[in-house]
């Protein structure tokens, strides 16, 4: 899907998270070009200036500036980090209803620019924007790919890691299902190394009550973030360039973003985290998982809740 061999990318939102993810990219010189596109335009090119003056410092020779949708036309990436706040009183639903204008006058101008690359979305609630993204832009669900459960996977991976004093990088364990309270970890597929950390337990080398703490502490990480310095933002924007790494390098990297599941427990067509190999063409392909009878109903119970959220939007309209 790549249009040309420059890799551009396009940023939808220039708030806390796209430009942690921005920073990032830069950082780790993932791509050639950057556009930062906003509803406020001057926070845009402010954003834009800021990156540049520190081009000298970084071993990148990105081109950054702020643009507009028809920018779009031969990006191999449009990110889309733009969203509105919760205000106060304002419920969830209200919340997503809002959100989902927002990506209507974001999504139409994208596909007009002739975009035929991928989506990858981070606006919460991100199963649900996921879904709308790749409704409105009518996209093969390969090429629609949102954060999902990748930053919660990097929580338990680094939080297990620490327990157990052993490299994040050999800890294979996933948070699966929605980005939110119903998310969960399949423990039958987590692994330290070789071995199932449930093996580990069973020899007495830890305790699973102990394990399974670390499961709600991943759970609730962004509430802890949000009341310590109101958002979170480097996590995020690093999972996105991890993702981004993946898809222009196309890596065939396994990571959880949400993507469109088959049918689960009655519904069809909903958008969750689910290991998935990510390659330049979006999502190659879901990781097929063994999950225990209770796992099973624990993600049906996850994605029938995302479809109650998504069918509450149509309802509104
Ligand atoms: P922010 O308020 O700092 O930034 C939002 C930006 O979107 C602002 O610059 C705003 O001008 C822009 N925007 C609003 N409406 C727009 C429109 N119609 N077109 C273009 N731009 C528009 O917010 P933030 O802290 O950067 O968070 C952004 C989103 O990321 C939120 O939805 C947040 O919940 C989500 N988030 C997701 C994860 C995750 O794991 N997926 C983690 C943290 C935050």
């Amino acid at each position: 899907m790549m249009t040309s061999d420059k890799r551009k990318v396009v940023l939808v939102g220039t708030g806390m998270v796209g430009m942690s993810y921005a920073y990032a990219l830069l950082n780790q010189n993932v791509c050639e070009e950057l556009v930062l596109v906003d509803v406020d335009r001057r926070r845009a090119e402010g954003e834009a200036m800021d990156l540049n003056h520190g081009l000298a410092f970084s071993g990148s020779h990105m081109r950054i500036y702020a643009g507009g949708y028809e920018d779009c036309h031969d990006a191999d990436i449009v990110a889309i980090c733009a969203g509105v706040a919760q205000q106060s009183g304002e419920t969830r639903l209200e919340l997503l209803r809002r959100n989902a204008a927002v990506f209507r006058s974001i999504v139409e101008p994208v596909c007009e620019s002739g975009f035929n690359g991928i989506f990858l979305v981070a606006t919460n609630p991100v199963d649900v924007m996921t879904r709308i993204t790749c409704q409105l832009s009518g996209f093969n669900a390969r090429r629609v790919i949102g954060t999902g459960t990748a930053l919660d996977t990097a929580r338990l991976r680094y939080l297990l890691g620490r327990h157990f004093t052993v490299d994040p990088r050999n800890v294979h364990a996933y948070v699966i299902g929605e980005h939110g309270d119903s998310e969960f970890v399949p423990w039958s597929q987590a692994m330290l190394a070789t071995r199932p950390i449930s093996d580990f337990c069973a020899d007495g080398y830890c305790d699973m009550g102990k394990i399974e703490q670390i499961e709600e502490e991943v759970r609730g990480a962004a509430q802890k973030i949000i009341e310590a310095k109101r958002a979170t933002y480097y996590g995020i924007g690093m999972a996105m360039v991890r993702i981004t790494r993946a898809i222009l390098g196309d890596e065939n990297s396994v990571l959880t973003v949400s993507t469109m599941l088959d049918e689960i427990g009655g519904v069809r067509g909903v958008f969750a985290g689910m290991p998935c190999i990510v390659n330049r063409n979006g999502v190659r392909r879901l990781l097929p998982l063994k999950l225990t009878d209770t796992e099973q109903q624990r993600l049906e119970r996850s994605c029938q809740t995302l479809q109650a959220a998504y069918d509450s939007l149509q309802e509104g309209k």
